[in-house]
């Protein structure tokens, strides 16, 4: 793996908690925080009584504050769903990692020398979490704070004279590596994965979903369409005679066309929609809206998603299933039995001459 580009790279904070695979997890995800942020505070109340605790009474305000922060998050950790979209998702996850580093840290230096040292192993569960939800540049922000908090520890302990000074070495080693050493070779693989696991949904062709694509994401919509009352359509788009493309233009141009119908199609749909294609020079698209609008969006597809202009002109076959109200038919059975009607439909429209479409309403 680059690492380049493992540093410099995008990352998804949306997709660990909306991927397919992962959704289940949302609660347990729910559940690890707040174990985590419930052991830093029984940890804390513990310390209160303890003559290696914060003494003064400054100091223990200082505790007793973080532990009220520490009952307020988790809290909101119980009650507040975790965020989906990329923007809310991060906010989330690295607003956790900050508060978590940053209030063990304050915790920490409260504390006698000695204590200050153990606890910096507290740390090790922020580099978890930081592995699997955060970006590598965060990352390498806990791990750069986490070093400097366990090397002020060490610097504290041998101060008080409390070691010799290769004990001390030793077991700062075993701090930096505990805290430090795992989680950028485990962020590298996970990063690695989790790009595979995204890619292995996409076209690389087109950039539109696969056939897997669709078929993971076709839920969500079903269940948006169901709540909100909304017709939900499945629609088959072929290209008219494409082996003709191929054989008079070359291939390059017939991957030319392929991409540029697939532009048009990312083009005129919005959120409410999932496009892929599911063969050679066929398109799959499952959308949802009202009735009219569904029927009106199908009967314009043949016109908008080719040109007569364009260098290698193409028409397009289209067949459409609208299920008129989803929430009366079962998932997937009724969208898999509207794909084949939309399958049928398509060939009736390219039978009767291509470049239209052809719809039923179930
Ligand atoms: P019809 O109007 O009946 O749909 O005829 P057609 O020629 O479009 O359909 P047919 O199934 O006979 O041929 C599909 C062609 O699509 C054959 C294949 O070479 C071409 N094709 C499939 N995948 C790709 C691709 O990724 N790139 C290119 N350039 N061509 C492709
Ligand atoms: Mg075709
Ligand atoms: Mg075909």
């Amino acid at each position: 793996m680059d690492l380049r580009r493992w540093l410099v790279g995008s990352h998804d904070y949306a997709w660990i908690v909306d991927h397919h695979s992962m959704r289940s997890l949302r609660s347990s995800i729910r559940a690890v925080f707040a174990a985590n942020t419930l052991l830093m505070a029984v940890c804390s109340a513990l310390l209160l009584r303890s003559p290696d605790g914060p003494q003064g009474t400054a100091e223990r305000t200082i505790a007793l504050l973080m532990m009220g922060l520490q009952a307020v998050a988790i809290v909101l950790i119980a009650v507040a769903p975790i965020p989906t979209t990329q923007r809310q998702a991060r906010n989330y996850f690295v607003g956790f990692a900050v508060f978590g580093d940053v209030g063990l840290a304050v915790i920490l230096v409260l504390y006698s020398p000695v204590v200050h040292a153990i606890g910096c192993a507290l740390f090790v569960i922020n580099s978890a979490l930081c592995t699997y939800f955060v970006s590598s540049r965060w990352l390498l922000a806990h791990l750069t704070w986490s070093a400097a908090v366990i090397a002020y520890a060490l610097w504290r302990v041998q101060h008080a004279d409390l070691f010799d000074p290769y004990a001390l070495a030793a077991g700062g080693l075993v701090l930096f590596a505990a805290v430090c050493g795992v989680p950028v070779a485990a962020h590298i693989a996970w990063n690695r994965l989790s790009i595979d696991a995204q890619q292995s949904l996409v076209d690389p062709l087109t950039g539109l979903r696969n056939r897997r694509g669709i078929e993971v994401s076709v839920e969500l919509l079903w269940e948006r369409a169901s709540r909100d009352g909304l017709a939900l359509a499945a629609v088959v788009v072929d290209i008219d005679d494409f082996k003709r493309v191929n054989d008079t233009h070359g291939h390059v141009a017939g991957d030319d066309v392929l991409r540029s119908l697939a532009r048009r199609m990312r083009d005129i749909l919005g959120g409410d929609a999932v496009a892929g294609r599911t063969g050679g020079e066929e398109f799959t698209v499952v959308l949802c809206g009202t009735p009219h609008e569904v029927m009106r969006f199908v009967d314009l597809l043949p016109r908008r998603l080719t040109d007569a202009g364009d260098a290698v002109p193409v028409t397009v076959s289209v067949g459409a299933t609208i299920i008129g109200a989803p929430r009366d038919h079962e998932f997937p059975d009724a969208l898999e039995a509207a794909m084949r009607d939309a399958d049928t439909r398509m060939y009736a429209a390219k039978r009767a001459g291509g470049g239209q479409s052809s719809t039923a309403e179930i």
